[in-house]
């Protein structure tokens, strides 16, 4: 199969940035996924993909394409409407809010795995410490940003909702206990003041 890259965009997303969107002539595995719904599809090179459902790929979340009118393009028959034209130029509109919200996740997640693997409190030398309560503070303001939105993302995005749901929640509860941790560290090791903004998750996302 070829892959997305510098020199070939993804048909379905124009996907270039890295190889994660795949795809040949029988299908597109495309890794920015898709605001379709079953049935609904796109033009590519005047030729017509259907969108069929969201768990392609290895990693279980690529949105598959497969040319319109396959055999075995039976999926979206169930009383779905069909089809909706829908440029790449469409599309990638319909995808902006998802971009977006993509993109936050991916930060949300950086800025989690950077507290997560800051040293521990006790043995970490005075600037190792001040740069761990630093990144579970930039993480957990992240996280309260986030938080505001889930419902909307969640609703508005199923597939992101599949994918990583249970990753957000997780990293959640994670940075309310490193928080407190800190909180507590601070409190009594340090005998510093609890900064606000670890105060405010301490008493609940
Ligand atoms: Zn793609």
């Amino acid at each position: 199969m070829k892959s997305s890259g510098r020199n070939s965009p993804c048909p379905a997303c124009g996907r270039v940035k890295d190889a994660d969107c795949r795809w040949d002539d029988t299908k597109i595995l495309c890794h920015t996924g898709t605001d379709l719904k079953p049935g609904q599809t796109i033009e590519v090179d005047g030729k017509r993909w259907a969108f069929i459902h969201h768990k392609g790929g290895y990693s279980g979340c690529a949105a598959v394409f497969k040319p319109d009118g396959y055999q075995g393009n039976t999926e979206w028959k169930r009383g779905l409407q069909r089809p909706t034209p829908n440029t790449p130029q469409e599309l990638a509109a319909l995808q902006t809010s998802r971009h977006q919200w993509s993109d936050v996740l991916d930060h949300f997640f950086a800025a989690f795995d950077i507290a997560w693997n800051a040293p521990d409190f006790y043995s970490a030398k005075p600037d190792e410490l001040k740069a761990a309560f630093d990144s579970i503070n930039d993480a957990q303001a992240k996280a309260v940003g986030l938080s505001r939105h889930l419902q909307t993302i969640w609703r508005e995005h199923p597939d992101l909702k599949h994918c990583h749901k249970l990753r957000v929640d997780h990293c959640l509860k994670s940075i309310a206990h490193m928080a407190e941790d800190a909180r507590q560290f601070q409190q009594f090791e340090l005998g510093t003041p609890c900064p606000v903004a670890v105060r405010a998750i301490a008493e609940g996302l």
